[in-house]
């Protein structure tokens, strides 16, 4: 009997036949001057590369929200031009690699997204997992750890720019805004604190998710050893749709983060 083929060949081959082309793994939008704010966005592409094939999942799965954030790296680019701030941001769909997760957490390369499974890394071999590692997580924490290098003296504060889904195993969400901390929580709580009344969004601490689902890795990683305040962002995605709102929104984190940042003093990061 022949063997019977259940995935596409490219997800079988994914570390055969020489080099693999990723594509851009990781941007880099630089800032001149002297930054106080670090901008990351993990999960700001859906781009699989072309030798994945469509890694077994519907067009639609690849284009949902489990491939990535919808409307956060529109968020993250407005917020960096209104404060300057260099931004780091993903070039790979989360499906591929998530650069918020570190190689050997679960989530990394998933099984299964929500009700999804992930055909194409059901199969891969320790090879083709360390191949991921190599060309898609090792260079975005170079690019993150590059800018933290360049912009040490003047940066105080890492702000990460999500988005989540309304609506997660079909049950609706009412949180519209999350503040999310990982070890250090000094500058969630401190948002929390000074909430802008208008326009006025659900905000909650540590939802929709908190760093005991994982969420907190380049906050860990990056910031708290370099002595950088930090926080997560996380905006429901129905709020981001387009570019107007992710302005309005941006308009509307910007002199929020910048108020906390005050009530922490000059150099008060360390
Ligand atoms: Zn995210």
């Amino acid at each position: 009997m022949d063997r019977v083929e259940i995935f596409p060949q490219s997800t079988l081959t994914e570390s055969q036949g020489g080099t693999l082309d990723f594509g851009t793994v990781v941007h880099t939008d630089r800032a001149d001057g002297r930054p106080k704010v670090l901008l990351v966005c993990e999960h700001a592409s859906c781009r699989i590369p072309a030798f994945l094939g469509d890694m077994g999942l519907t067009a639609e799965a690849r284009e949902s929200h489990i491939a990535w954030d919808p409307g956060a790296l529109g968020v993250a680019q407005q917020m960096a031009g209104l404060i300057s701030a260099p931004l780091v941001h993903g070039g790979v769909s989360r499906l591929v690699y998530d650069c918020n997760r570190p190689p050997e957490a679960p989530g990394a390369m998933p099984l299964k997204s929500e009700q999804y499974d992930i055909p194409a890394n059901a199969l891969m071999t320790p090879e083709e997992r360390q191949s991921r590692v190599e060309n898609i997580y090792a260079p975005f924490t170079r690019a993150v750890s590059g800018q933290i290098a360049q912009h040490r003296p003047s940066l105080q504060l890492m702000v990460t720019v999500h988005s989540f889904t309304p609506v997660f195993h079909g049950r609706q969400r009412s949180v519209e805004l999350g503040i999310l901390h990982g070890r250090d929580d000094r500058f969630a709580v401190a948002m929390m604190g000074v909430v802008p009344a208008q326009p006025s969004f659900v905000t909650r601490l540590n939802e929709p998710y908190s760093a005991a689902d994982g969420v907190a890795h380049t906050l860990d990683a990056q910031a708290y050893p370099n002595g950088l305040l930090n926080v997560m962002i996380e905006v429901r995605n129905d709020l981001i749709r387009t570019p107007d709102e992710q302005q309005a929104m941006a308009e509307y984190l910007v002199p929020w983060i910048d108020h906390t940042l005050s009530g922490f003093g000059e150099g008060g990061a360390a």
